[in-house]
């Protein structure tokens, strides 16, 4: 079965505006994916009809809000498989979702321990580490990857031992769409004992992520790179390590008592989760997962795959075009570099024709440096991206070229 592309497109509203009179063409999604007319529905719905605070009042509104926002709790935990909705924590994304697990690490690790991460890791999934090593004495170990941007499993394999206690791994590369093979990663590192956490930021949207077949520990995820609103996210954790996980902030529901002396911390979900939550974001993440459910996955994965393919073969016969990562399982992203042209003058050339991608080091500056590049530009695809649109980002690249030689 294939995508209605038209139909699916035209419940983006945002596809339809034009940039400097030309239709817009987005190929930034690994940045953040647009949003549908579902999602927009259900913020503005939520805002027009039961905007009140979660579990404190007294009064229908409150009741409504509650219920719609734990009702988003199952639709995750329904989604990734949880073995309960305890297990889901909401956070304002990936990156405070690592910072709670690491945070918890840094208390526990000492000197001597090890926590192993890969060379392709976003800085939230490295700097966050390095920071919990620093506090903790443990001490971070890098597996590398090879020159195509898969990851040296035999190496990763090699730096496993008695001592490693926490692993952390993309499920998918932001630079390079590298998709590993995190079933087999986490396999490999239980073996030795280590937690396992999978930082599921690109991972999420481009299939069905079944925690419980995974066997990881914690896998992280932002609900802005998964159709839904900014600021929200999920941490999702075993419910025996998350329910004595050294809290991360204090104060609002996640407290069950309190005197002036000390304080006791409440039950799953809430004992991670301080403060007034982002309720609009977790209903309006629920929505987006409710209408990316919908659709057919296989057809999906298979419009993802041909846009990908087709990128990369043009691409390929595309001279002056180097292309940066073609892991064999890949997805999503086509990173590349113009030869001798600044990857911020391709991207601007871009945008002034419709063309919105992303240059730079894409939060992966250890990865640059290791694959001896100063950034590159990046055209990342979603669902909704076209093979007319592909071939608009090489009509474009042809004139980027052309103006820079
Ligand atoms: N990890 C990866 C692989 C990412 O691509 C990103 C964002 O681009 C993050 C973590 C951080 O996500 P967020 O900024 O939504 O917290």
């Amino acid at each position: 079965m294939s995508l209605d592309l038209a139909a699916l497109r035209a419940q983006f509203p945002i596809l339809s505006r034009q940039v400097d009179g030309k239709p817009l063409v987005y190929l930034d999604n690994a940045a953040t994916t647009q949003k549908p007319q579902a999602v927009i529905d259900a913020l503005v719905s939520y805002y027009t009809e039961c905007n009140a605070n979660v579990h404190r009042g007294a009064h229908a509104l409150a009741d409504e809000a509650t219920r719609r926002y734990e009702q988003a709790r199952d639709t995750v935990a329904h989604f990734i498989h949880a073995a309960s909705r305890q297990e889901v924590i909401w956070t304002s994304g990936t990156t405070e979702a690592i910072n709670i697990v690491a945070n918890g690490m840094a208390q526990r690790l000492k000197a001597g321990d090890q926590v192993l991460v890969t060379e392709m890791e976003h800085h939230a999934n490295l700097v966050t580490w390095q920071q919990a090593c620093l506090r903790s004495g443990a001490e971070l170990h890098i597996a590398p990857i090879h020159d195509n941007g898969e990851l040296d499993v035999e190496a990763f394999a090699r730096l496993l031992n008695q001592q490693t206690r926490f692993v952390s791994l993309p499920h998918v590369s932001n630079a390079l769409g590298t998709v590993n093979p995190i079933k087999d990663l986490t396999a490999m590192a239980k073996a030795v004992g280590a937690l396992v956490l999978i930082d599921g930021a690109q991972g999420i949207a481009h299939g069905q992520v079944d925690v419980q077949d995974i066997g990881c520990d914690f896998y992280a995820f932002s609900g802005h790179k998964l159709f839904g609103p900014t600021g929200i996210g999920v941490l999702w954790g075993r419910e025996a390590l998350l329910e004595n996980w050294p809290v991360w902030q204090t104060g609002g529901e996640m407290i069950a008592k309190v005197t002036y002396e000390c304080s006791t911390w409440g039950s799953l979900p809430n004992r991670l989760e301080a403060g007034t939550p982002n309720i609009a974001g977790a209903i309006g993440m629920a929505a987006a997962i409710t209408w990316f459910m919908q659709l057919d996955l296989n057809a999906v994965q298979a419009h993802e795959y041909a846009l990908i393919q087709a990128a990369t073969e043009q691409a390929e016969a595309f001279n002056g075009l180097t292309i940066i990562g073609n892991a064999k399982n890949k997805v999503g992203v086509l990173s590349f570099i113009l030869d001798g042209s600044h990857p911020a003058d391709v991207g601007f050339i871009l945008d002034r024709q419709g063309i919105a991608i992303r240059t730079g080091d894409h939060c992966a500056q250890p990865l640059m440096r290791r694959l001896g590049v100063p950034g590159t530009a990046r055209a990342s695809f979603s669902i909704y991206n076209s093979l007319d649109e592909v071939n608009a980002l090489f009509t474009a690249l042809k004139k980027a070229q052309s103006m820079l030689a």
